[in-house]
């Protein structure tokens, strides 16, 4: 019996990304194999710790690595590091961050929400968010106005769907936030796939979502100089208690690791693109509709599909489409961000061949053709 039938869920079929609402990604039989053998096992937490670090180490090119609960958790706990340090006293008593200089830099425009807003996941340690810029810009210039070295950490997201305007240059923002002494976190939770090219913009400690396309269970990696790694899990004995990583959920990171590590990635981009290929090759010559491959915005080496629907007489909008796709049966959810311009936009990469096939014909049949 599958679990969907013994719990009566619905079945999904997700064209919609990495997205928590529906469980994110779907984990390898190495991965699960891992994260079962670790449920039987006593381990000491710290020696797993260390032992994950070193394998994100060689994975990313970074000096040293932990694992947290989640992406959302890795940014609490970094910018309590940034915080805190060390500090045993300053530690336990957060989030009370009396007497501690605790504001925050973002640009405006990487104010993201995630599910909740990236503003509580700062404000949970106990520090402060200050923005710079206006929701549609936020530039260098505006940054560094606000940039003074009493700013205990800048906060910056890469995202392929979340951010707004035009992208900050990364690395240019670092130099200028180190002129100032004041550490960087970047929230790049579901940018794995960048991950050298990431930490060669230089931000203090990088976050990233271990259950994105990694597919492991759900865990949260943060990435930096050994002394940053280390103040990030000295929280534990604090706010850190309530975030921290389970040995399965180390386990199972350690396996995806070394899978992404061993995967031939050329080959899998080239079947993404095929995916893709063969998506938009089902609405030729289908009126009102079309469907195009989009690069990602963020750099991501897998494009998305944008299905526009191009007739105010086609039977439904892109609004009453993702509606109706998500009501039947299976449950089919795609990115909904350009509703209002009339499109649905697919990431296909969570799926195979024959859920890529249904999809396209539920549509096609949702439009009467
Ligand atoms: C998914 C995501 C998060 C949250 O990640 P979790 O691992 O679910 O906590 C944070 N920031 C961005 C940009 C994300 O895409």
């Amino acid at each position: 019996m599958t679990l969907h039938d013994k719990y009566a869920l619905s079945k999904v079929i997700n064209a919609a990304g990495t997205f928590t609402p529906v469980g994110v990604s779907r984990s390898s039989a190495g991965v699960s194999e891992a994260v079962a053998q670790a449920l039987g096992q006593f381990v000491v937490m710290s020696e797993l710790q260390d032992v994950a670090s070193q394998a994100i180490a060689r994975w990313s090119g970074g000096q040293a690595g932990t694992v947290v609960h989640c992406a959302a958790a890795g940014i609490t706990l970094a910018i309590a590091a940034a915080m805190v340090g060390t500090d045993a006293e300053r530690i336990a008593a957060l989030p009370d961050a009396e007497g501690v200089r605790n504001q925050v830099l973002m640009p405006r425009t990487h104010a993201v929400n995630y599910g909740h807003s990236i503003l509580q996941a700062v404000r949970l340690s106990g520090a402060r968010p200050l923005l710079a810029g206006t929701d549609a810009h936020c530039g260098i210039d505006e940054l560094e106005a606000q940039m003074i070295n009493l700013n205990i950490a800048c906060l910056l997201v890469v995202s392929s769907r979340l951010t707004h305007g035009t992208a900050l240059d990364l690395e240019r923002v670092v130099a200028m936030a180190h002129r100032f002494d004041v550490p960087v976190v970047l929230d790049a939770a579901a940018q794995d796939w960048r991950v050298a090219q990431l930490l060669a913009a230089g931000a203090d400690m990088t976050v990233f979502s271990a259950q994105k396309y990694l597919a492991a269970p759900t865990a949260g990696i943060v990435i930096g100089r050994q002394h940053w790694v280390d103040a990030v899990r000295a929280q534990e004995n604090g706010i850190g208690r309530g975030m921290k990583a389970s040995k399965e959920a180390l386990l199972g990171v350690l396996q995806a690791i070394a899978e992404r590590e061993q995967l031939d990635s050329g080959a899998w981009f080239a079947l993404q693109d095929e995916k893709v290929r063969c998506f938009i090759a089902a609405f030729t010559g289908i009126n009102d509709v079309t469907a195009r491959a989009v690069a990602d915005p963020a750099g991501m080496p897998m494009s998305r599909v944008h299905l526009s629907i191009t007739s105010v007489s086609a039977r439904l909008n892109a609004s009453a489409l993702a509606k109706v796709l998500k009501g039947g049966s299976p449950s089919i959810w795609v990115m909904e961000h350009l509703l209002a311009e009339n499109q649905l936009v697919l990431e296909l990469t969570m799926l195979d061949a024959a859920e890529i096939d249904q999809v396209a014909s539920r549509i096609t049949a949702l439009l009467g053709q």
